[in-house]
């Protein structure tokens, strides 16, 4: 029989540092050997170890070597690995039932997790939501509601910008290499406009947020036309194209110009949403109440969940049987998100993403004072990072930010690169990391950095 606390990431899972093999060990190696035999190439490795149990701050691999996580599964398990109140209550459900499909027979958890999210999303106006199983998903289903509500077809996103995999999102996401490259033809009516990317503004990031937003709502206005635009889907903060934090004062004018234009607002918060930035959404940083909100990620502890949820108006526009899916909105899912927005309400987790950019944030700008490869320290919350850059120049480091991942690695630290130059470490630890791993964790890559 299995006590609670013997549960994957219970208490009973040591939240150590522990290195008992090199990494990756003999047992990871020998299943790195299955794994290139039979899983397609396309799916890429971080860190090249399998494993075992994972919960609180840390990763345990199948050698016996524990990882201090500062990558959550990509913002994913910001309450912990198997956190208690998603296994409880996913556990729960999959004793009930386990599908009915919410098109067919629906159940109330789909219910439940609507009217959190009605509760949790910015904004006091009626809310909809409709659940479906990945962020890019949650994307398509935005745009989709937004074209069916203004009756038009373009589709405006952002330099840096990065919206899944899927055909549509692909053509929303900026990066060729790895998503977009020999995948085309993309959708039609994609429109990119300029980001305001603080660090790498030509004219210096004091003009940033002014000039960006000049230049976007320019070339929107002139070259795709406002009144053809159904859509602008923007991030609140950026994710895979470098943790980006919009200069200050650009979202608030995109916005404006959205609703002058009666163009559809989405932020997709896939990424920042979920307490991750030291808020419920990071568009609240700047009070911004977005027409939709995209999420997923963070939402339901690890489970596959994702959501779009909006202005009711708008939501209601798609005609019924318009939206869904045949998975979408799985109970067990909606079990394990009604258990993570538990925790994250009763731990008060963006008190906590709050606290690990106190703890982080001074330690990285110390770091960028003795290493000249750090060119940038940005990001809010647990969502924070640094771009590195030939020394005393802005000139990209991608092989350095490489190697230096692969040095954290070697001692213990999961850390991800990210970056549309592929030179931006991130650091997204798990909101409930204890503050002494948080601080071990900055002390190896310390190290590593004066290996690099
Ligand atoms: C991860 C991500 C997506 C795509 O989500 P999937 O679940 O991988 O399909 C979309 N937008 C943002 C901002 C993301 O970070």
């Amino acid at each position: 029989m299995t006590a609670m606390s013997d549960l994957p990431g219970g208490p009973a899972l040591p939240q150590e540092r522990r290195l008992v093999t090199a990494v990756p060990g003999p047992k990871s190696q020998e299943l790195m050997a299955r794994k290139q035999a039979v899983v397609a190439d396309g799916i890429g490795t971080v860190m090249p170890v399998f494993v075992r149990r994972a919960g609180g701050g840390v990763l345990e691999d199948v050698d016996g070597n524990s990882f201090i996580d500062f990558g959550s599964g990509i913002a994913v398990t910001s309450v912990g690995n198997s956190a208690e109140a998603v296994v409880r209550r996913a556990s729960e459900q999959l004793r009930d039932y386990t599908h009915t499909c919410v098109m067919v027979t629906p159940y109330e958890p789909y219910v439940a997790v609507c009217e959190e999210l009605a509760e949790v999303t910015p904004g006091d106006h009626e809310k909809k939501s409709v659940l479906l199983n990945s962020g890019a998903e949650a994307v398509e289903n935005a745009v989709k509601i937004a074209r069916a509500h203004t009756g038009r077809q373009a589709v405006v996103v952002f330099d840096h910008g990065y919206h899944g995999r899927t055909n549509l999102t692909m053509a929303l996401t900026a990066k060729n290499m790895p998503y977009k490259h020999g995948f085309g033809p993309f959708a039609p009516e994609v429109y990119r406009v300029p980001m305001a990317y603080p660090y790498r503004w030509l004219t210096g990031p004091e003009n940033c947020a002014e000039e960006a937003a000049a230049q976007a709502i320019d070339q929107i206005t002139k070259q795709v036309g406002a009144d053809n635009v159904a859509a602008i889907v923007v991030e609140p903060v950026l994710g895979e194209g470098g943790f980006i934090v919009p200069a200050r004062g650009f979202l608030p004018r995109i916005a404006q110009f959205a609703k002058d234009n009666g163009i559809v607002f989405v932020a997709d918060e896939i990424q920042s949403g979920f307490c991750r930035t030291g808020q419920w959404f990071a568009c609240e940083d700047e009070g911004i109440v977005p027409d939709l909100i995209t999420t997923a990620k963070g939402i339901a502890g690890g489970l596959p969940l994702a959501a779009v949820t909006g202005r009711a108006e708008i939501m209601d526009a798609a005609h019924s049987g318009g939206l869904g899916g045949t998975y979408g909105g799985n109970p067990v899912a909606c079990a394990a998100a009604l258990g993570s927005i538990e925790t994250m309400r009763e731990q008060d987790l963006a008190a906590r993403a709050r606290r690990v950019e106190e703890v982080m944030k001074p330690r990285l700008e110390k770091l960028a004072g003795e290493f000249d490869v750090i060119g940038d320290v940005r990001g809010r919350g647990a969502m924070l990072a640094i771009e590195l850059v030939q020394p005393g120049t802005k000139e990209p480091a991608p092989q350095a930010t490489t190697a230096l991942a692969k040095a954290c690695h070697q001692r213990g630290l999961l850390v991800l690169t990210t970056g549309t130059y592929g030179n931006v470490m991130r650091f997204l630890p798990p909101l409930v990391i204890g503050e002494d791993l948080l601080n071990e964790g900055l002390d190896v890559l310390e190290e590593a950095l004066g290996q690099l």
